[in-house]
């Protein structure tokens, strides 16, 4: 993957997590990832459709997963490239709750509320850095 194409994946997701949705800028210690929608396994290619921006925590927790179990039934996750972000997904304060089956097994599988990350959220809600509306 050139530098390019990791820029226009940057750029098209206005350097945030496609899934958790921080900013590139207050992520403290970690860069960001192109991180492939599915993985090279599963038939995913490095085609710009294929791709996303992902914060690490959120491309760690994913790996190559496709899918989560919910009260034992398997569903997808989160698409960013197929799929609408609102449409799956609200904040309550600076939890993220999933509001489709698919939502709620992201929220899960990428441990987006692990409580280091909402402690993270809250101090950029606190600084006025952190956007509920988005
Ligand atoms: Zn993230």
């Amino acid at each position: 993957m050139d530098a390019a194409l990791r820029a226009f994946v940057r750029e098209r997701a206005g350097r945030r997590c496609e899934y958790c949705r921080l900013h590139e800028d207050d992520s403290d210690y970690l860069s960001f990832h192109v991180e492939h929608v599915v993985a090279r396994q599963h038939g995913g290619s490095d085609d710009p459709d294929w791709l996303c921006f992902a914060c690490a925590e959120c491309n760690w927790a994913k790996g190559p997963n496709l899918a989560g179990l919910f009260a034992g039934k398997l569903y997808p996750l989160f698409n960013p490239r197929k799929q609408s972000w609102k449409r799956h997904f609200h904040w309550d304060q600076t939890t993220l709750v999933g509001k489709t089956m698919t939502g709620k097994v992201t929220v899960q599988v990428l441990n987006i509320n692990d409580p280091s990350r909402v402690m993270l959220r809250e101090n950029l809600l606190f600084e006025g850095r952190f956007q509920l509306d988005e």
